[in-house]
C-alpha cells in the first residue's frame, strides 16, 4: 500500500498556493513557482511527527534544531525557519546538499526508523537557505564592533571559513591564507559540481570578503610564507589545512602512465567547470572521455570519480573494491546513484598489478571476507588462483588521504602531531600545545566531513574569542 504523508501541521488545501496563484492573474511564473516550491517544502516538512526524541538533532554534528525549523517550514514561516537554521550552521545550503544524511540526521529520523521513509531534512535545509538568498533575507556580516586582535587562518576550506565567519562577526581582523587560487578547499576543488554547485560556495566567500575578511590566495604556507611569520603577524593562528597526501598503490606496473590520483582528476574536472585551461585535461591525462575507466576504492571520493567519469563520456566505468557492498565506507545512496548512471561495481576485488605502459589493464585478485579485525570489520583475504585482468586505459586511485608532514614542511618541530600525522588538538576548542595555535577539520580528525569541519571551525573561533577576552581582562586588571 502506498505510504501516506503525515500532514499534521499544515492544511494543504488552505495553503496550496498554485490554486491561489491560478486565481490571481497578476502572479508571474516565478511567483507561482516559488509558491509551489514553498508548498512542496511545507509538505515534506510536515511529515515530521515532532516526536519529542529528536534523534535527528542529536545525530547532526551541529545539533541543528531540526524539528523546530521543520515545523516553521510546514507552517509557512520560511524566514524564521532560515534564521533558526543559520543560527547553528554557517553554511546550511552546503550541508543540505552534501552531508551524508543517511548516516546522520535522516538515518536517525524516527519516521525512517518506523519504515515510512525519512523526512528529507537535507533537502528542506537546502531549500530554506537557497530561498533566503533569493529573497534577500541573508544579511551582510556586520561586525558587532571592531576589535584590535587579528587571527591568521591557514586553509580556506569549510573549517577555516566557518571560523572566519564567527571571528569576523565578533569584529576580529581575519586573514585567510590558501595555496589555491580560489577559496573553498575541497568544497571548490574536491567535491564535483553536480553535487555542489561552485557559485553556492563562492557566494559565501564573497560574503566574507565584503565583511572585511582578507584572503591571501596562491600562498603556500611553508614555501611562500613561513608558519613562524604568520604566527608573528597575528594574535592567534588557526591551522585548517585538510589532508592531501593520497594513499598510493604498489604492485608491478603501478608507475605506468594512465594511473592517476583521484584528487588530481577531480581538481582538473572542477577547474574545467570554472573555465580554466588545464593542460592535463586537454592532453587526455585527466580526462575520461572515450576511455575504459577503472576507479579503485570504495569511499565517497571513489563515488565522485566514477560519477565524474560517466559525465565526461567514458565508454565504461568500473569501481573495484576489496570488500563487499555491505562493508564499503561510502554512502549507499551514492552507490545507488552511481549504479543508476551506469557504473559497474566489482566487489571483493583488489588490484594486484597493472599491465601496459600506458596502462591497458588492472590485474585483479579476487577476495573473500574472513575474520573480523580489531575494528569489527571482516578482513578481506585473497582467493588463490583467482586473478584476471580488467581492461582499463584510465585508472583512478581513490584510496583515501593522509595528512602531510606539517612539522617538517613548516620547520616547526613543536607543532604537536599524532602518530598518524594529524595535528593534536583539544576537541571542542581546537587548542594545541603551541601557544595561541589552534587546529580544526580534517587535519585534526583525518579525512572526515564538511559538517564536522564547520563544527570545529565554529568551536575553535569561540575558544579564540574567549581567550582574547580573558587576555584583555587580565591586561585591564594589571
Ligand atoms: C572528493 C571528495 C569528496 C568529498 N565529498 C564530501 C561530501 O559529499 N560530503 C562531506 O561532508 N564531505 C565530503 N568530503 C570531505 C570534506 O570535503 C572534508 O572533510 C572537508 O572539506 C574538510 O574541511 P577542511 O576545512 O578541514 O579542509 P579542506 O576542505 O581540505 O581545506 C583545506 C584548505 O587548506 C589549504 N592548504 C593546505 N595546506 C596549505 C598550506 N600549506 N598553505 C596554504 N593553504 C593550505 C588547501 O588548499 C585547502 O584549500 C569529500 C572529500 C573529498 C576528497
Ligand atoms: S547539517 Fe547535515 S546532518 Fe545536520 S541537519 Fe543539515 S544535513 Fe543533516
Amino acid at each position: 500500500m502506498a505510504k501516506q504523508p503525515m500532514l499534521r501541521f499544515v492544511d494543504m488545501a488552505r495553503d496550496m498556493p498554485t490554486k491561489r496563484a491560478a486565481q490571481d492573474r497578476s502572479h508571474d511564473f516565478d511567483e507561482i513557482y516559488a509558491e509551489y516550491a514553498d508548498a512542496k517544502a511545507a509538505e515534506q516538512a510536515s511529515r515530521c511527527s515532532q516526536c519529542g526524541v529528536p534523534y535527528c538533532q542529536t545525530h547532526c554534528p551541529l545539533h541543528n534544531n531540526i524539528p523546530d525549523w521543520l515545523l516553521m517550514t510546514a507552517t509557512g514561516r520560511l524566514k524564521e525557519a532560515y534564521e533558526l537554521s543559520q543560527s547553528t550552521n554557517t553554511f546550511p545550503e552546503i550541508c543540505g546538499r552534501i552531508c551524508p544524511q543517511d548516516r546522520l540526521c535522516e538515518g536517525n529520523c524516527v519516521i525512517e526508523q518506523s519504515g515510512h521513509g525519512t523526512v528529507t531534512i537535507g533537502a528542506v535545509e537546502k531549500y530554506i537557505t537557497d530561498t533566503a538568498w533569493e529573497r534577500g533575507w541573508v544579511e551582510e556580516i556586520v561586525p558587532r564592533a571592531e576589535r584590535g586582535e587579528s587571527v591568521g587562518i591557514i586553509g580556506a576550506g569549510p573549517g577555516g571559513l566557518a571560523a572566519a565567519d564567527v571571528l569576523r562577526r565578533a569584529g576580529v581582523q581575519v586573514t585567510v591564507y590558501d595555496r589555491h587560487d580560489r577559496a573553498g578547499g575541497l568544497l571548490t576543488y574536491g567535491i564535483p559540481s553536480f553535487k555542489l554547485e561552485k557559485d553556492v560556495v563562492l557566494r559565501r566567500v564573497g560574503q566574507l570578503e565584503r565583511a572585511g575578511v582578507k584572503f591571501v590566495l596562491n600562498c603556500n604556507v611553508g614555501e611562500d610564507i613561513s608558519f613562524q611569520a604568520i604566527r608573528g603577524q597575528h594574535d592567534a593562528v588557526l591551522v585548517a589545512t585538510g589532508v592531501y597526501k593520497s594513499r598510493e598503490l604498489g604492485g608491478p606496473g603501478a608507475g605506468a602512465s594512465g594511473i592517476v590520483r583521484a584528487i588530481d582528476y577531480l581538481t582538473a574536472s572542477n577547474r574545467i567547470g570554472f573555465g580554466d585551461e588545464v593542460k592535463e585535461f586537454d592532453d587526455g591525462t585527466l580526462n575520461a572521455k572515450g576511455k575504459k575507466v577503472v576507479v579503485i576504492g570504495g569511499g565517497d571520493t571513489a563515488m565522485d570519480c566514477v560519477r565524474t567519469a560517466i559525465r565526461q563520456g567514458a565508454t565504461s566505468v568500473k569501481c573495484l573494491y576489496r570488500r563487499d557492498r555491505a562493508n564499503m565506507p561510502g554512502s549507499q545512496r551514492e552507490v545507488a546513484n552511481a549504479e543508476e548512471e551506469g557504473v559497474k561495481f566489482v566487489w571483493l576485488s583488489n588490484p594486484k598489478g597493472f599491465s601496459g605502459d600506458p596502462v591497458t589493464g588492472v590485474v585483479v585478485q579476487k577476495m573473500r571476507l574472513g575474520e573480523p579485525d580489531v575494528t569489527g570489520r571482516q578482513s578481506p583475504e585473497p582467493i588463490e588462483g583467482s586473478e584476471y585482468t580488467e581492461d582499463a586505459d584510465l585508472v583512478i586511485k581513490a584510496l583515501g588521504f593522509e595528512p602531510e608532514d606539517l612539522p617538517t614542511l613548516w620547520g616547526e618541530d613543536a607543532l604537536p602531531v599524532t602518530r598518524w600525522g594529524t595535528v593534536m588538538a583539544e576537541f571542542n576548542t581546537g587548542a594545541t600545545s603551541l601557544a595561541d595555535v589552534y587546529a580544526v577539520g580534517d587535519i585534526v580528525r583525518g579525512a572526515s566531513l564538511v559538517v564536522w569541519a564547520i563544527r570545529d571551525g565554529r568551536d575553535a573561533a569561540s575558544a579564540i574569542l574567549k581567550a582574547f577576552d580573558e587576555q584583555g581582562a587580565q591586561v585591564a586588571a594589571e
